[in-house]
C-alpha cells in the first residue's frame, strides 16, 4: 500500500452529514437486493453483540456466510461512499448508549473455517474464536497458542489487537494475514513484520481501513498432553483472578511503561469504585464491570475518574485499551470524555445520484 493509498482511507467528518445518511439508505437497500440471503440486522442494539452488554443500535450490522459474500458487500459499500466497521466478538469494545445511527457493521462472526496447512500451521478465518484455534493447535500436538485459549476474542480481533497474555503475544504465532483493504478492494497478504505488532496494537489498528480476513499461525510440535496441562493451569490461573462472571471487556487500560495498571489502580484505593451500573472490579483492579444496568456514560466517566486519579497520585497517565466508540470519544488531557458523536466515512464524495 503506498503513501497515497493510505491517505485516501484519512476518516474525516462528513460534510454533509445527510448525504452520507442517504447514501447509507441505497447501501442498505442495494445491499438488501444483490445479496437476499446475506443475514442484514437494521438498528441492532449492540449491547447484544459486546462483552459489556452496553451500547445503542447501529444502523445495519451484516454478518457475510463467506469472504467472497464479504467482499461483494464490501464493493457495494464503497460505491455509496460508505466505510464499514469489522467487528469480531465484540469483546474490547465499548459502544455507546445513543446508538451509531451511521454506522455499517460487518460482522466476521459466520467466518469460521479453519484447517492444517502442512504439519505445523494453521488457517483461521476472522472469526473463529481464540479458544476455538488454541483447542485445534492442542488436538494436532502443536505448541504455541496456550496463552490464546482464555482470551475471549476472534482470531481477526485478536491479530487488530496483537492480544496476549501470560507472556504471550499472537504476533509470536501469526505467520501471515490477509486483508481486504477498503480503499482499493484488494486482498493483501502480509507477512509477520509487515503487520507491525507491537504491544496490543498493529498496522491494521493503526491504519484503518483493513478488513483481516484470515490468518495462518506457524507453531512447533508439542506434546498434547503438556499443551492441554498448560491451557488448563492459566486457566485456572484467569478464572482466580479475573471477574469473570460480569461482563467487561478486559483490561481497561493499557500497562504503561514499567508499571502494572491494576496495581497502580488499586493502590490508589479505586477498586469497588462505582458510578452507576459501573465498576472498577473487587477482584482485580484492571477490570471495569458492569455489575447491571451500566451505561456507556457511567463506564466513560469511571475511567476518567480513574485516570485522573492516577495521575494525580502516581503520575502515570493511563491508556485505554478498550476501544471507546465513536471515534472521538477520547479519554485525553483529563477533558470531557464525550466530544461529539460523530462517524467517519471514507470520503465526502459527491454521490452521482439526485438529492431526494
Ligand atoms: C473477560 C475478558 C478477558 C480478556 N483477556 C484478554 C487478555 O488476556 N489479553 C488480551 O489481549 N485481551 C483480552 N481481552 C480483550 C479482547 O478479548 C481482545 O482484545 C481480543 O483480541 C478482541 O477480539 P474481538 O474479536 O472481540 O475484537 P472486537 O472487540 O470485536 O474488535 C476489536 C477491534 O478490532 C477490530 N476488528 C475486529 N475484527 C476485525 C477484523 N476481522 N478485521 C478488521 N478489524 C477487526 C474492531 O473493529 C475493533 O476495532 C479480554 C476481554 C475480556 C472480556
Amino acid at each position: 500500500m503506498d503513501e497515497r493509498e493510505k491517505n485516501e482511507i484519512k476518516t474525516e467528518a462528513p460534510e454533509d452529514p445527510e448525504r452520507c445518511r442517504r447514501n447509507l439508505e441505497k447501501a442498505i437497500a442495494a445491499v438488501r437486493e444483490t445479496l437476499p440471503g446475506m443475514t442484514l440486522l437494521e438498528n441492532e442494539p449492540m449491547s447484544r453483540h459486546s462483552s459489556f452488554r452496553i451500547g445503542g443500535p447501529v444502523r445495519a450490522y451484516a454478518a457475510p456466510e463467506d469472504v467472497s459474500s464479504l467482499s461483494h458487500l464490501c464493493s457495494i459499500l464503497k460505491e455509496h461512499h460508505i466505510a464499514p466497521m469489522m467487528l469480531g466478538n465484540g469483546t474490547n469494545i465499548l459502544f455507546p448508549d445513543e446508538g451509531l445511527p451511521e454506522l455499517f457493521i460487518i460482522s466476521t462472526e459466520k467466518l469460521q473455517r479453519m484447517f492444517l496447512l502442512g504439519e505445523d500451521a494453521i488457517y483461521a478465518e476472522a472469526g473463529v474464536s481464540l479458544s476455538k484455534l488454541a483447542s485445534f493447535a492442542q488436538q494436532n500436538g502443536l505448541a504455541g497458542l496456550e496463552f490464546a485459549s482464555g482470551i475471549p476474542g476472534s482470531v481477526g480481533g485478536g491479530a487488530i489487537m496483537n492480544a496476549g497474555a501470560y507472556g504471550g503475544e499472537l504476533k509470536d504465532a501469526i505467520e501471515s494475514v490477509v486483508c481486504l483493504y477498503v480503499p482499493d478492494q484488494r486482498l493483501y497478504e502480509l507477512s509477520n513484520e509487515q503487520c507491525a505488532f507491537s504491544y496490543r496494537t498493529s498496522l491494521f489498528k493503526k491504519m484503518g481501513g483493513c478488513l483481516v480476513l484470515s490468518v495462518v499461525f506457524k507453531l512447533a510440535k508439542g506434546d498434547g498432553e503438556a499443551i492441554s496441562a498448560k491451557m488448563r493451569e492459566l486457566n485456572e490461573r484467569r478464572r482466580d483472578k479475573q471477574p469473570l462472571d460480569l461482563p467487561s471487556a478486559g483490561s481497561a487500560f493499557k500497562r504503561p511503561e514499567g508499571f502494572y495498571a491494576a496495581a497502580l489502580i488499586d493502590e490508589c484505593g479505586l477498586k469497588g469504585y462505582t458510578v452507576g451500573g459501573a465498576q472498577v472490579s473487587e477482584k482485580h483492579a484492571g477490570f471495569v464491570v458492569n455489575t447491571g444496568g451500566a451505561t456507556s456514560h457511567d463506564v466513560y466517566e469511571l475511567m476518567m475518574h480513574v485516570r485522573s486519579t492516577v495521575y494525580e497520585q502516581k503520575g502515570v497517565a493511563l491508556e485505554p485499551e478498550i476501544i471507546l466508540l465513536p471515534p472521538d470519544y477520547r479519554l485525553e488531557d483529563f477533558g470531557p470524555a464525550v466530544r461529539g458523536n460523530r462517524v467517519s466515512f471514507v470520503s465526502a464524495a459527491e454521490d452521482d445520484a439526485p438529492a431526494q
